[in-house]
């Protein structure tokens, strides 16, 4: 009930504007698209940073900036695919998979 359908109509359409269907396209129902949106504008704010630090903070996770570089392993250990999306970065560090690999495990765990 405090679910406002609206906006999260509102946020998946600016998440699908920016990053295309995939994003939207999501097997698993109670995916949070508000902390997924929250990611991707932090990475943004990293990517556009003319300060460059050491760590950068994810949910409370201090993680090396090198993860969410270019240059950084951006191919996935489980699919074998060159990663592409800046988003990918962050699954990448976080799971050590890439956004898609990642999803297909939450969704085969159970
Ligand atoms: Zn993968």
């Amino acid at each position: 009930m405090m679910k406002d359908p609206e906006r999260l109509i509102k946020i998946e359409k600016a998440i699908q504007e920016k990053y295309g269907d995939e994003v939207i396209q999501n097997p698993k129902a109670n995916w949070d698209q508000e902390k997924e949106k929250e990611y991707l504008q932090q990475i943004k704010k990293i990517a556009k940073s003319e300060k460059p630090k050491e760590k950068i903070e994810v949910e409370g996770v201090l993680m090396p900036k090198k993860l969410f570089r270019k240059e950084s392993n951006r191919t996935c250990p489980k699919c074998k695919i060159y990663s592409f999306e800046m988003k990918d970065d962050l699954y990448m560090a976080k799971f050590k998979c890439c956004y898609k690999c990642y999803l297909r495990l939450e969704y085969t765990r159970e």
